[in-house]
């Protein structure tokens, strides 16, 4: 057998890295600052545990932009590199200067906060610059060195006579690449990618206004003052204890990460855990809209305090992905794809660790302050009623806060409301049936119906609503959804009563042969139902499984076989108990078909139905009536 060593030659890197190692050729200020950032975080570690006496100051990061030139400089006063660290750490491609420094002081740097992890940053300055050069001088007592390369394997290393501590890297900008010489494109990038970074940034200065003083004249300038441009907050909140926080200072933050949005956040949830992963963070629950889409991609993902991006698609659960705030760990790899990103066990554990976190704090909120929480259902509950149906381990939990709030508003638990109705809305079957709404306006007649008969109604008016309903009644036992307008009031929960019938049998089937004539079959079923004399002659419903199939599919259900196309179809309800009924039993057939047809279009008329055409037909019908 023989053994040997695969020789990679770095000769075609480069062209490598331009194209495939990272997309985007805007992430390269974001690796320089990167590095600039550890530089400076390793330099105040080396004089935290006392290896060095140098002075550690307050150091800042420079970013110029030399538009004349077409050259970018990032400057830091960190720790520098020697002629030979530059050889080692520089010319050779994937050695990782920062794993290095994290082996070495293993235990306490773990928490420094350094950022490199590959070895492969600096280069995609090359993205943008036909020449990059940088000049260092080492925290030791060496001299700088200057370094320049221009994208092919050939370097220069020379002595440099710069005095200060730190690293100035300079670009030499692709004439494709000159939008970056644009201040106003990388201010952009700055406030995208490094806008919560360690390390303050300055870029440039600015004008600051003053606050007159009180006593100043009506006709008094404000006078302005030349400050420093700093671009970066360096102590987010989410990097803080939650001890040290007040409910301000997380408002406060929101309207840092959301400048532009104007609601308050609901509540938040800070996540803080270093075991068996590490992951800080803060996610609000802004009001939701019905509109689950509108509200993707508000989650900003951070690797120690470095913006990634804001699709956390198969980080976080997706029913999370409406909520607002910050994801910071430093165990999600940068700069790998989704596909590997969703695999990736680190990713699967922090999913479900959010998850769980926040069931935890809903819950807490539930028990701390029930009121509170029953006033914030209505604008939560798009997420919670979508967590259940999406995530098992959530539904789970759920169960404990999730509410069913009636008609009435009042607010049940799932197992205060089965508590509630069970000795009134149990039927024959042992089945409880859990009668609601999903539009108190246009269901109003069926709800005033059904609360007469002293059934509880729910309101559910979540556009998944229906599947979640499927959901509930797989996996409870016994119980059943039903839409008060899904059939006549007695027929919602079905006893075993007899009803007592005004008509004989043959007389039902006459008039049942009556309204066949007349009523377009395709599209009722005729049902006769002996019924409350007072209650309407005529009425439509339509049966829950068939519309809550056809919801589901026009909401996105796998599976329904082309439910979503098929025919609108009712049930048409004759009360033969009604006198109106019996009037048209015995009528003439001219006035018989008269009536039958405008009282089906009196019940269409309730149900929304009557539309167009034949809403007008009716209208001008039922004046030449009334006249
Ligand atoms: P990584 O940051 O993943 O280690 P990079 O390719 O970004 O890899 O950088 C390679 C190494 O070069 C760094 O680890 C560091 O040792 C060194 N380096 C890069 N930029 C600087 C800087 N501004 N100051 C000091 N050292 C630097
Ligand atoms: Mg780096």
């Amino acid at each position: 057998m023989a053994t040997g060593k695969i020789n990679v030659s770095v000769d075609n890197i480069f062209p490598l890295i331009k194209k495939f190692l990272y997309s985007d050729h805007e992430i390269f200020l974001r690796e320089l600052i990167s590095n600039a950032t550890d530089a400076t975080l390793k330099l105040k570690h080396l004089t935290n545990i006392g290896e060095t006496d140098v002075e550690y100051g307050n150091p800042v990061i420079d970013i110029k932009v030399d538009k004349e030139n077409k050259k970018i400089h990032v400057i830091d006063q960190g720790i520098g590199m020697t002629k030979e660290e530059v050889e080692k750490y520089i010319n050779e491609v994937a050695f990782s200067g920062a794993e290095e420094f994290l082996d070495k002081y293993k235990d306490s740097a773990k928490d420094s906060g350094i950022i490199g992890h590959f070895g492969l940053g600096f280069y995609s300055a090359f993205m943008v610059a036909h020449k990059v050069e940088i000049i260092t001088k080492s925290y030791k007592d060496e001299p700088a060195a200057h370094w320049t390369c221009s994208g092919t394997t050939e370097f220069t290393l020379e002595d440099a006579d710069k005095q200060d501590r730190g690293t100035e890297i300079i670009l030499h900008i692709n004439e494709d690449d000159e939008e970056f010489l644009e201040e106003n494109r990388i201010e952009e990038l700055l406030v995208k990618y490094n806008k919560f970074m360690p390390i303050p940034i300055r870029f440039g200065t600015r004008e600051e206004t003053l606050p007159l003083p009180d006593d100043a004249p009506e006709d008094a300038k404000p006078e302005t003052k030349t400050v420093d441009n700093i671009i970066n907050n360096p102590d987010p909140a989410w990097t803080k204890q939650p001890t040290d926080l007040e409910d301000k200072d997380y408002k406060d933050f929101y309207r840092e990460l959301y400048p532009m949005q104007f609601e308050e956040p609901l509540f938040h949830i800070h996540l803080n855990v270093d075991y068996p992963f590490n992951l800080t963070g803060i996610l609000y629950f802004p009001k939701m809209s019905q509109d689950m889409n509108m509200q993707r991609d508000k989650i900003q993902l951070y690797q120690n305090q470095v913006f990634v991006t804001d699709n956390v698609e198969g980080i976080v659960p997706e029913f999370l992905t409406m909520l607002r705030g910050v994801i910071d760990s430093p165990d999600i790899p940068l700069n790998v794809s989704r596909s590997y990103l969703q695999a990736d066990g680190a990713v699967k554990k922090i999913s479900s660790y959010i998850t769980r976190k926040v069931a935890d704090k809903l819950k807490a909120l539930f028990n701390n302050n029930r009121e509170d929480f029953q006033e914030k259902w209505n604008d939560i509950k798009v997420v919670i009623e979508y967590g259940m149906l999406t995530e098992d381990k959530f539904y789970e939990k759920a169960q404990k806060f999730a509410l069913y709030p009636t008609i009435d508003n009042e607010y049940y638990t799932f197992e205060e409301l089965k508590e509630a109705i069970k000795d009134n809305q149990t039927d024959k079957d042992g089945n409880l049936v859990i009668l609601y709404a999903s539009n108190q306006n246009e269901q109003h007649s069926y709800i005033e119906a059904a609360k007469d008969k002293g059934y509880k109604v729910i309101l559910l008016d979540s556009p998944i609503i229906s599947h979640l309903l499927q959901k509930l009644e797989s996996s409870e036992e016994k119980i059943t959804f039903t839409r008060v307008d899904s059939d006549h009031v007695d027929n919602l929960i079905k006893t075993d009563e007899e009803k007592i019938s005004k008509l004989s049998d043959d007389e039902k089937e006459k008039l049942k042969g009556d309204f066949e004539k007349v009523v377009p079959k395709e599209k009722y079923t005729i049902q006769m139902e002996a019924m409350d004399s007072n209650a309407a002659p005529l009425m439509i419903t339509q049966p829950e499984f068939m519309r809550r199939m056809k919801e589901m599919q026009q909401t996105g259900g796998g599976g329904m076989f082309g439910m979503g196309n098929m025919p609108e179809m009712y049930n048409l309800v004759v009360n033969t108990n009604h006198p109106l009924t019996a009037e048209i039993l015995s009528a003439e057939k001219e006035t018989q078909q008269r009536l039958i047809k405008q009282s089906l279009d009196l019940a269409r008329l309730s149900q929304n139905l009557l539309k167009g055409e034949e809403l007008t037909a009716f209208i001008k019908r039922s004046f030449e009536m009334v006249k």
